[in-house]
């Protein structure tokens, strides 16, 4: 299954010559939610997915997705696996759990993320349902950006990753990007100038 056919073919990864919010420049750019503005993408992404999570042999009681980013890919990976879905969201910054939604002592939950960074909200939307009797035995991205060490992947973790060392992360694929601090971008010693995604209608 060739996961990054599935993102060009959606316009949800780039090519060009990026200004990214950390300041960096990159020669791609990752619109995660442009891939799953399709239903039978994201249904298609998600049961692959879960066939990587049932095949490494774990049993899951729920999904959990952070809000808002990873709901959607959150919610299909449910489906695919038969389970109920939750999602947290911050209230007054501190990740929570709202609108009656609970989890049972020891459910077995995956975090799920439409794309996995340095795991950062993943991590607290984790500790938010352990502090009420949950147990993460899984993390789950569509997407990896490979500061994260995924399961079969080649790339290590890298200093950045934010996930504990002991549960294991499922993603479909790795996105990693050559990213440079301006001085050192060799597009923009070629002359070109970067943009802001999203300045040009993506
Ligand atoms: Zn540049």
């Amino acid at each position: 299954m060739n996961i990054k056919q599935y993102y060009l073919d959606a316009n949800a990864l780039l090519e060009g010559h990026f200004l990214l919010s950390s300041g960096n420049h990159s020669n791609y750019y990752l619109q995660s939610a442009k891939v799953l503005e399709n239903p039978k993408v994201a249904e298609i992404l998600a049961i692959e997915l879960a066939r990587k999570i049932k095949e490494y042999g774990l049993t899951i009681d729920c999904v959990c997705s952070p809000a808002l980013g990873g709901i959607l890919a959150g919610y299909e990976l449910a489906r695919a696996l038969g389970v109920k879905f939750i999602f947290t969201e911050r209230v007054n910054g501190i990740m929570s759990l709202r609108r009656g939604f609970s989890v049972r002592n020891n459910d077995n939950i995956v975090i799920c993320e439409d794309i996995i960074t340095t795991g950062g909200s993943a991590l607290e939307s984790a500790n938010c349902v352990e502090s009420i009797g949950g147990r993460v035995v899984a993390f789950a991205a569509l997407a990896n950006r490979g500061f994260c060490k995924r399961v079969d992947s080649q790339f290590d973790r890298k200093i950045e990753c934010k996930l504990p060392y002991n549960v294991p992360l499922f993603a479909l694929d790795d996105f990693v990007f050559d990213m440079y601090d301006e001085k050192s971008c060799p597009m923009c010693a070629s002359g070109s100038i970067a943009v802001k995604p999203g300045s040009r209608g993506n």
